[in-house]
């Protein structure tokens, strides 16, 4: 099995101020924390700021974000109202994801990439990706992004998918 059975990937939440709009900062799991067991204050890193067009994000504390905190800096960036972002490998998603109709980013579109940030706010401005609160990155193999208003919003958006691609795999 593909990841030995660790679901590798980065989560985040927005932390106020939530009413400034240069300027929307979130907790993220901190580089390379995929294998850990428990998460606790030190695997956590805060984005205080992002300039797509470098690739480039600033943040504070005891780690370096994740290296596609720039992919959920830009789905806050695209909607205020979010306050989680998750980020997973699932191989049975995204070998779903054509038969299942799911949202995706270009293919072209390689993680960690200013193309990467043009294809997420495309397929964010899709009523589908709004629908299902959930995309495929075409560019970055088993890789898949859901969103919330809440935490419970964002897991269930992954999970109901989850269950799908089980269903016709
Ligand atoms: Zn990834």
């Amino acid at each position: 099995m593909r990841y030995d059975g660790y679901g590798f990937g980065n989560i985040s939440q927005r932390v106020p101020p939530f009413d400034d709009p240069s300027c929307r900062p979130f907790i993220i799991t901190g580089t390379q924390t995929g294998s850990c067991r428990s998460l606790g204050p030190e695997h956590f890193s805060t984005v205080t700021g992002c300039v797509p067009e470098q690739n480039r994000v600033t943040s504070t504390g005891p780690i370096k974000p994740s290296s596609e905190a720039m992919t959920h800096a830009t789905l806050y960036e695209v909607d205020s109202e979010l306050r989680v972002v998750m980020h997973v490998h699932s191989p049975h998603i995204w070998s779903a994801a054509t038969r299942l109709g799911l949202p995706a980013t270009r293919a072209t579109a390689a993680y960690g990439t200013t193309a990467m940030t043009d294809a997420v706010r495309e397929v964010m401005n899709q009523a589908l990706t709004r629908e299902l609160s959930l995309f495929v990155m075409g560019g970055h193999e088993d890789g898949v992004v859901s969103f919330g208003r809440t935490a419970e919003q964002a897991g269930h958006a992954l999970i109901s998918i989850l269950a799908k691609a089980y269903l016709i795999s």
